[in-house]
């Protein structure tokens, strides 16, 4: 089959489409014709060398995608070969074929493209993950979602509105927090006018932020603290602006008084029994927003996947609103 390869570790320039051996259906799997493929940041790491396949599993790029059952592993039920389907993956999905563990897999709703299938796995789970399994979201909860634009920005948002909580959001352009508003999100900052905690403070009538999902790391650690309501859950999910938290003293008073728990997450690293478990409890409380259009799959932009090198510089740009994705059938 054909899947997008990498030359050796750098740049966009570096991913070309090859050749690599067909994957067949194991026990327990469904082997899929692979009709689109989401972009994902971890995608722009590992194409870097900065973020290794998990060890054992494929390293082709691709950590979800949507397409179409052509074969049952044994031991499946509940499955028939034509059915569409979208996946997490933990790699492979830039490629023809893919075989996945058949719980990992949501049966696409009819009013669903393969483009919009493939932009709900990494984006919605991560959300769903976070903010309703680790951080226990509830109606009337202050959630301040940072990256608000982006892949899992855009489904957070959604996914606040829907349990009722309030999400206040920050992204870098005032066309961005207009489309995080049309999202559903009830407060907006430019992060680029400076610090959020003010504008937080204001936002939540003095409350702070009972959750909040950090997609950028360092820059934010002693603002989050500040901001922070009693009670605040930070989940810590990802580290646009760096890892590393420049500091001379820690007060932990904050830490203490308000009870804060800091917690940090990873989707892709957790085992497959994980991935299952949370896919179908997701897929159980989702799948019918989908049908119904109260939830979203937000899509970008759709590149042909012989034009990956320029999806990949778009998301580097940091260009994108919602999800990128690869037609991988052009
Ligand atoms: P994405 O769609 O590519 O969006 C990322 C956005 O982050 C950018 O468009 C940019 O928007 C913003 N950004 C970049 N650098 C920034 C900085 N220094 N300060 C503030 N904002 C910055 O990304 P995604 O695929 O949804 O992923 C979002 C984050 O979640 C990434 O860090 C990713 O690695 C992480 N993630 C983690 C997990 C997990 O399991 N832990 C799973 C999925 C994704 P602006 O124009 O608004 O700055």
């Amino acid at each position: 089959m054909k899947a997008v390869q990498i030359k050796q570790y750098g740049g966009p320039e570096e991913l070309y489409i090859g050749e690599r051996p067909d994957p067949v259906a194991g026990e327990g799997e469904l082997l899929i014709q692979v009709k689109a493929a989401g972009l994902n940041r971890a995608d722009l790491l590992q194409r870097e060398g900065k973020y290794p396949a998990v060890p054992g599993e494929s390293d082709i790029l691709g950590l979800e995608m949507a397409g179409v059952v052509i074969g049952v592993g044994s031991g499946v039920t509940g499955w028939r070969e034509g059915e569409r389907v979208c996946a997490l993956l933990p790699g492979g999905g830039y490629s023809e074929r893919v075989a996945v563990p058949a719980g990992m897999a949501m049966r696409l709703p009819a009013n669903l493209s393969y483009a919009e299938g493939a932009a709900i796995p990494e984006a919605f789970l991560t959300a769903y993950l976070n903010l309703v399994k680790l951080a226990g979201m509830t109606e009337g909860d202050y959630v301040l979602i940072h990256a608000g634009a982006s892949g899992v920005g855009s489904a957070a948002i959604q996914l606040a509105r829907e349990f009722g909580a309030h999400a206040l959001v920050t992204a870098g352009s005032s066309e961005k927090l207009e489309f995080c508003r049309e999202l559903g999100a009830e407060g907006c900052w430019n992060y680029r006018e400076g610090s959020f905690v003010p504008w937080l403070n204001e936002a939540t009538g003095g409350h702070g932020s009972d959750i909040v999902l950090d997609l950028v790391g360092a820059p934010y650690f002693t603002d989050h603290l500040a901001g922070a309501a009693v009670g605040g859950r930070i989940v810590l999910v990802g580290m646009t602006g760096g890892s590393e938290v420049p500091m001379e003293s820690f007060d932990l008073n904050p830490l203490l008084m308000k009870r804060i728990s800091i917690i940090g997450s990873t989707l892709r690293s957790r085992s497959r029994e994980d991935k299952i478990r949370l896919t179908q409890q997701f897929w159980q409380q989702a799948s019918s927003g989908f049908a119904d259009g109260a939830l979203q799959p937000v899509v970008d932009r759709i590149f042909p996947w012989s034009r990956v090198r320029e999806a990949h510089e778009w998301m580097e740009a940091n260009r994108n609103k919602g999800k990128v994705i690869l037609d991988i059938t052009a």
